[in-house]
This record gives structure tokens, sequence and C-alpha cells, in this order.
């Protein structure tokens, strides 16, 4: 039980040990290696057990780092919440050099407008941001290859489930999905059917 057995870039290993992380939690035990396949996956847990580490070290892993093209994209139901999986994801992927840029409600469309132009690996967002980016086409989907819905049931409670619907229709098909929930509603599994394929499911 150790993320030196995973099989990850060393850049990406230095990234997590300098971060401060000795040993992987259960759901990182768990859930990094299916994730790092390209599997899809359901992680179902608890905010607290590590979750973010996970699916940030599983997009790290699979990155191009030689097309400076947003390849992976997630969500997240709230501004801090996605601030916060940004900075993880920048310090995480501090040896690997990766872009990270948030797009959230209540900041200069602008701003994100120029940000994208300048080039980014990953954008973790709200999702009336990330579809306002998408829909003005500040935000190019065509590398997209892997879509996380962080605290999917929570972004469903906040009724975002139309926009979350509206922006995987503009996603290519064939993308790694990974969703995170503390609880599996109705709404959530209706998600997991329709955009999922033979998901591996992981309970914590
Ligand atoms: P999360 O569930 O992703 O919000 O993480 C909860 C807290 O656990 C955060 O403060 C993380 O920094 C911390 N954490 C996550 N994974 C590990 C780990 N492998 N070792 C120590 N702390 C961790």
């Amino acid at each position: 039980d150790s993320f030196d057995a995973m099989g990850l870039q060393e850049n990406l290993l230095r990234g997590i040990y300098a971060y401060g992380f000795e040993k992987p939690s259960a759901i990182q035990q768990r859930g990094i290696v299916p994730f790092v396949k390209g599997l899809d996956v359901i992680q179902q847990a608890q905010s607290g057990t590590g979750k973010t580490a996970t699916f940030c070290s599983g997009v790290l892993q699979q990155l191009d780092y030689n097309i400076v093209e947003c390849q992976a994209l997630v969500l997240a139901p709230t501004r801090e919440l996605a601030q916060q999986i940004e900075k993880v994801m920048r310090a995480l992927g501090d040896y690997l050099g990766v872009k990270v840029h948030a797009c959230v409600g209540g900041t200069s469309v602008r701003e994100d407008q120029r940000i994208l132009s300048s080039g980014v690996h990953v954008v973790v967002g709200t999702p009336g941001r990330v579809f306002d980016m998408l829909r003005r086409q500040s935000l190019r989907p065509d590398y997209i290859k892997m879509f996380v819905l962080d605290e999917a049931d929570e972004m469903l409670s906040r009724g975002f489930k139309d926009q979350i619907y509206d922006i995987f229709q503009l996603l290519p098909p064939k993308i790694q999905v990974g969703v995170f929930s503390a609880t599996m509603p109705p709404e959530a599994l209706e998600i997991t059917r329709k955009f999922m394929n033979k998901p591996v499911r992981i309970l914590v």
C-alpha cells in the first residue's frame, strides 16, 4: 500500500510526496489505479477521504504535456470547491508543469477567456461558467479525454442537472468519466447510466 506501487510517473510521485502525503488513503489505494488505466470509475465516498487527490492523480498521470490543450474537465458544485481542486491539481502536478485554470462564476469572463486562450491542460469549474466558456468557444472541447464530476449528488441538488447534460453533449464521444459522490440518489445513477461505459464502482 504505497504510491510507489501504482505505476505513476516519477514527477507525479514527487508532487504527491512534496504535498506531504506519505501513504495513500483507502479510496486512493483502490481508486487511482483503475482511473489511471482509463476506466470509468464511480467512487462513493464522503468528503475527507482523499477523493480529490484520487482524481487529480488520475488526471495528471494521463495528460499529454506536449500539447497545451484542455484534456481534462472537472466539475464541482461550488466556486470554493473548484478553486480548492485547482490548488491541489496544481500542487500535485507542480513537477509535471501542469497548467490548470478554475472557471467559476463571480469572476471576470474576459480573464477566463484570456487564460484559456493562453493554453491550459485542465479546467476545473462550476457548471454554469464552464458551459458559458464552451458556448462562447473560449474553451474548446476537442482534446478533452477525461471528465470528472466531483460531489455529483451536491451538484444535482443544486439544480445543475441540465447544465451537466448540456456540457456532456459538447464533449467528444468516448471520453473517460469519473463520478465522485457521497450518496447515489436516482438522478446520480441516471448520470452514471447515460454517461459511463462499464464503470468500476468503488465504495469506501
Ligand atoms: P478530500 O477528501 O480530498 O477533501 O481530502 C481530505 C483531506 O485529507 C485533505 O486535507 C487532504 O489534503 C488530506 N489527504 C488526502 N489524501 C491524503 C493522504 N494520502 N495522506 C495524508 N493526507 C491526505
